[in-house]
């Protein structure tokens, strides 16, 4: 039988890779659909432009429409604009639209332009009528200011890696930038996951790139990866999580361990993996 513990407190979780394509957006939504299915309360914040987490989980996200970008801005809260997801009553999404892509320059000048969406975040969990377990932020392909905003709200970086030769390239920048925001704006930051995306198991390179990632993050990486399916990639199309879209497959399975493992991690592992870090 499946335990599925609820944290204490509200786990702060942002999904980065600065690379496109990995797997950021698809993690996302099915680790927070995987989360809200087992009885977790959980808020996913879109924060990129392209809108594409907003889209899989059948959010309103046309220009104008209330999004993220007004929470930046200041016009309104997240409380304002935030959408439940129609597949699950216990997930809202913060959806992001083109409008966002502005952003980054209009705050540009701002002193407190780092810490926009964490002050946001805060107020809405403090005045929410609900507690919430999870917050959940798929951010951009870059390091920009969006980035930085979501690594300022966060207390876990989750870094899915695609499985393919090229996979841990960049990712010292990425671990670079996160040491940045760790020493001058949150220290409490950690890289808590990484997950594996798109592995074929069929294929020794897939195998290697796990192994690899295992080697140097032990305490970090998922057990669980997940596979390449033609269902987690057909689902965004019909605005569904492949949780909702395909639950008896391979690819909703994988994401319901992945979900079931970062669920697991208790303070006792975050705090193991916060000590390596400073070690380094
Ligand atoms: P990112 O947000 O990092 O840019 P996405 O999550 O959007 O990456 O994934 C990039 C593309 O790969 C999308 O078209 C997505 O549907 C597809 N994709 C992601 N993960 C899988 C998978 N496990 N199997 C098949 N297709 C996938
Ligand atoms: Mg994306």
């Amino acid at each position: 039988k499946v335990t599925f513990p609820k944290p204490e407190r509200t786990r702060m979780i942002a999904v980065a890779n600065q690379k496109g394509g990995v797997g950021k957006t698809t993690t996302a939504v099915n680790v927070s659909s995987a989360l809200a299915q087992y009885g977790a309360r959980v808020l996913l914040i879109d924060m990129d432009p392209q809108g594409n987490a907003s889209t899989a989980l059948g959010a309103r996200h046309a220009s104008g429409e209330p999004s993220v970008y007004d929470v930046l801005e200041g016009r309104m809260s997240i409380a304002d604009v935030k959408q439940t997801c129609p597949d699950f009553e216990l997930l809202d999404v913060v959806p992001a639209s083109i409008d966002l892509s502005g952003a980054e320059l209009e705050v540009a000048d701002m002193a407190d332009r780092n810490v926009l969406l964490k002050r946001a975040v805060d107020e809405f969990l403090e005045s929410s009528e609900h507690h919430y377990d999870y917050v959940i932020i798929d951010c951009p392909p870059s390091l920009g200011l969006l980035v930085i905003n979501a690594m300022c709200a966060v207390t876990e970086m989750l870094i899915p890696i695609q499985a393919e030769y090229y996979a841990l390239e960049g990712l010292g920048q990425l671990i670079n930038t996160i040491g940045l925001v760790q020493e001058h704006f949150n220290p409490a930051l950690l890289v808590s996951t990484m997950l594996v995306t798109m592995f074929d198991k069929r294929t020794l390179l897939s195998r290697e790139v796990h192994e690899e990632v295992k080697k140097h993050y032990p305490t970090i990486v998922l057990d669980t990866t997940i596979p390449r399916t033609v269902k987690i990639s057909e689902a965004p199309s019909f605005n569904q999580s492949v949780i909702a879209y395909d639950p008896r497959g391979m690819g909703a399975i994988s994401y319901c361990e992945a979900a079931l493992e970062i669920a697991r991690r208790s303070p006792t592992v975050l705090q193991a993996i916060d000590a390596r870090r400073n070690e380094n």
